[in-house]
């Protein structure tokens, strides 16, 4: 899932000056997993900035509402008569939702209301791992199951490198060496012959590099494979 978390306040405040009307919109999706963006981190930014704004003796209307995913229009149009009249839709979506706003509604600024990091998975309860760096050729399957882009301090496809000591990461010993974890991995899987393979240099043409990426699924294609 994608993993994002919220701006400071004083930040926000400062992108909403001179915004009388707003709408806080939130993500039933990846964000409310990793508790940035859901309906209860709506309800408390729109309660902060309602106090803000008292306090201040702002004229402001705050509204809130969650959409299903806002990275997709067929659910943000829906919220079409929420945003109405409104002078900024502040998005608690990742970056991708806060585009999709703002291609939804053209006429009302779409502001970001987080910061979109990467993309992880929980480990434990309120902490959140980068896992994948989305590179456009997966190695997974040569690599024990462990990303060495994502998980690798240096990304290096054939590893350790010479620093790593005892499971730990030269860069940061808070971090398990993604080699050492991918050489353990490999061990347990019965596949130490994949230690031997020299993964060649990556093409990195489909990691992003050469402006937005694009995939089309055919239908046909689709079809074919279902059958
Ligand atoms: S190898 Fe590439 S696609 Fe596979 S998990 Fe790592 S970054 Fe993601
Ligand atoms: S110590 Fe391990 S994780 Fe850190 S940079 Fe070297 S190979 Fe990568």
């Amino acid at each position: 899932m994608i993993i994002a978390e919220r701006k400071d306040l004083a930040r926000l405040i400062g992108m909403l000056e001179g915004r009388r009307s707003i709408l806080v919109a939130g993500c039933r999706s990846c964000v409310a997993v990793c508790q940035a963006g859901g309906e209860r981190e709506v309800a408390a930014l729109a309660e902060a900035l309602r106090l803000h704004a008292a306090a201040g003796g702002l004229e402001r209307s705050i509204e809130t509402v969650t959409v299903e995913r806002q990275c997709e229009k067929e659910w943000t149009r829906e919220v079409a008569p929420m945003v109405e009249g409104k002078d900024a839709i502040l998005s608690l979506a990742c970056g991708v939702g806060v585009q999709v706003m703002q291609e939804t509604f053209p006429d009302v600024q779409a502001l970001p209301g987080l910061n979109t990091s990467n993309m992880g998975a929980p480990v434990e309860q309120g902490v959140y791992e980068e896992r994948c760096g989305g590179c456009g050729d997966c190695v997974l399957h040569l690599t024990g199951g462990i990303c060495p882009v994502a998980r690798c301090s240096k990304s290096l496809l054939n590893g350790p490198c010479g620093g790593s000591q005892g499971g730990r990461c030269e860069i940061d010993p808070e971090t398990p060496c993604a080699w050492d974890m991918i050489y353990r991995s490999l061990l347990r899987l019965g596949h130490a012959e994949l230690l031997e393979v020299n993964i060649p240099p990556k093409d990195w043409t489909p990691s992003g590099h050469g402006g937005p990426r694009r995939i089309v699924r055919k239908r046909a294609v689709l079809e074919d494979e279902e059958t």
